[in-house]
């Protein structure tokens, strides 16, 4: 018999809805811990910058036995996909255990010596503390703002200058007949440049470190990306974790034919992307840098640097003067408004530094088995961390595991032994075979989607049926197929 478990599901974004639905569907009892005063996470309108919208095509960016809307574009605005995520919760009954405005203040071990943790919940000016057996911790990676101090802000601001990191951006005529510089070169950056020029600054500048590949929304002006960068064939060119000698052969011949598989990606988005007119051609190589950083181009992006639209300067911030940001390069742009797209921090601040410790190595990789749970954190899991290119997908899928594995229900339940082993392999992977692998704390699947697939399915004792192994080599993960996959793992209800 499985014990019903009282869940603590920290977070109401993408992740926690997954853990939450996978949790209440095997009858444990869970009450979903949520800081915001609303479900969604990144996606909340509060903290989506205007014209925000995925960089995932809409049928990766959902859930396995939920599709988006048909009317929804390929890559939906930021409020619609609120909208899913609200209906989403609102069909699997997740509203009613939403506790908002409720931040998870510190979590440790019980002191009643059951298993599970004890945590301290902050809601308004309210503080107590609350026993749960379980918890997922479905926090994200994009919670903590990264801040940037410099000389010269409090001359900037008492000039009338604004300086505000690019999640708090959420009003177009902020920009309007102003000068406007964001630094940063992800794609929030890019988006938000584009969108200040269409709003009306008076100047639009974006500095950044260094040119990065980007991947338009559709290759070659036609073919859609997920069709080319989705598809198992193609993460099949990177040679991966755990190879036999017979896959290091097989690499090392196709080596020559994937080298130009590369070389001809990148000749193509040049010439795509007018990247030398702009100044902008990377210099690493595209493959190199396949993780979760690479960012989609924005539209326009590219054309309105090349006509001066907007102005690429590299390096990073310097200083503030009034009216003025200086750069490291000693450049001075004229600025009324500086935009920080710097990004967030990584971490689970609420727990204590031991747990910390066991959980996250001093350079700042992960430990965490399958990128979902610690040996050494019983009792708790992360949904979430395995962040991707098609991170709702990611979720669900981890969700799926980790009620499993909190159940002891896993067809392969790893030892303690296994997950530090698995772990150990995994960091040397991610530190020594193939670095780009260790951004984000190690905590991006991209681009091994298919084999992080393959290896929770294998785990949960599900049947991945190959309906055409031919045309699964060149089609991008098919959701509805992986809820079929997770419908075949044997049946079970705590309770
Ligand atoms: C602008 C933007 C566009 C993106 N586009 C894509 C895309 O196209 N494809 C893709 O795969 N990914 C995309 N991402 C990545 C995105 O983060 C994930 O897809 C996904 O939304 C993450 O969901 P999450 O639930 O894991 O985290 P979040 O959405 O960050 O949700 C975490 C929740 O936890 C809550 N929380 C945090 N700490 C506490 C605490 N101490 N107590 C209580 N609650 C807490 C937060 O308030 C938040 O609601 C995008 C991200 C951004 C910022």
């Amino acid at each position: 018999m499985i014990s019903r478990k009282n869940v603590c599901v920290i977070g109401a974004g993408v992740s926690g809805l997954a853990a939450a639905k996978a949790f209440t569907a095997r009858g444990h009892d869970v009450t979903i811990v949520e800081r915001s005063v609303d479900l969604g996470g990144v996606w909340e309108p509060a903290r989506s910058y205007p014209d925000v919208q995925t960089q995932s095509p809409k049928e990766l960016y959902r859930y396995t036995d939920k599709a988006m809307p048909d009317h929804y574009p390929e890559w939906p605005k930021g409020p619609q996909v609120h909208a899913y995520l609200a209906d989403y919760a609102k069909s699997h009954d997740l509203i009613r255990l939403m506790r908002l405005n409720t931040t998870v203040l510190a979590m440790q071990r019980r002191s009643d010596g059951k298993p599970g943790w004890s945590l301290d919940l902050k809601t308004g000016d309210r503080t107590r503390r609350e026993d749960f057996d379980f918890v997922a911790v479905c926090t994200g990676q994009f919670n903590e703002p990264q801040t940037l101090s410099l000389g010269g802000e409090d001359q900037f601001a008492a000039a009338g200058g604004l300086i505000l990191h690019s999640s708090k951006y959420n009003d177009a005529a902020l920009t309007k007949g102003r000068d406007v510089v964001v630094l940063g070169g992800s794609k929030s950056a890019t988006d938000i440049a584009v969108n200040a020029v269409r709003s009306g600054a008076r100047s639009v500048t974006i500095v950044l470190r260094e040119a990065v590949w980007r991947i338009p929304y559709f290759i070659g002006g036609l073919i859609n990306f997920k069709r080319i960068l989705y598809i198992r064939a193609q993460e099949q060119m990177f040679p991966s974790w755990g190879m036999g000698p017979l896959s290091r052969l097989a690499h090392l011949l196709a080596k020559p034919l994937v080298w130009a598989n590369w070389r001809g990606l990148e000749s193509l988005l040049k010439m795509q992307l007018k990247l030398a007119k702009c100044n902008m051609v990377p210099k690493g190589r595209i493959e190199d840098g396949v993780n979760c950083s690479v960012p989609i181009a924005t539209p326009d992006f590219f054309p309105m640097v090349a006509d001066g639209r907007i102005k690429a300067v590299y390096g990073t911030f310097g200083h503030y003067e009034p009216n003025t940001i200086v750069t490291s390069g000693g450049e001075r742009i004229p600025a009324d408004v500086a935009i920080l797209a710097i990004g967030y921090k990584l971490g689970v601040p609420f727990l204590s530094d031991a747990d910390r410790a066991r959980l996250v190595d001093p350079d700042g990789q992960y430990r965490l088995y399958r990128l979902i749970a610690n040996p050494d954190l019983p009792d708790m899991g992360f949904v979430g961390f395995n962040s991707s290119f098609c991170t709702v997908l990611c979720a669900d899928m981890a969700a799926n595991w980790l009620v499993r594995y909190a159940d002891k229900q896993l067809a392969h339940q790893p030892s303690e032994r296994e997950m530090r082993d698995n772990i150990e392999m995994m960091l040397h992977f991610k530190r020594i075979e193939r670095p780009a692998a260790g951004v984000y704390g190690g905590l991006c699947v991209a681009p091994y989607h298919f084999k992080h697939f393959d290896e929770l399915l294998a785990d949960i004792g599900a049947q991945r049926r190959r309906r055409n192994p031919l045309a699964e080599m060149f089609t991008p993960p098919d959701a509805d197929a992986y809820n079929d996959f997770l419908a075949s793992a044997p049946a079970y209800q705590a309770g």
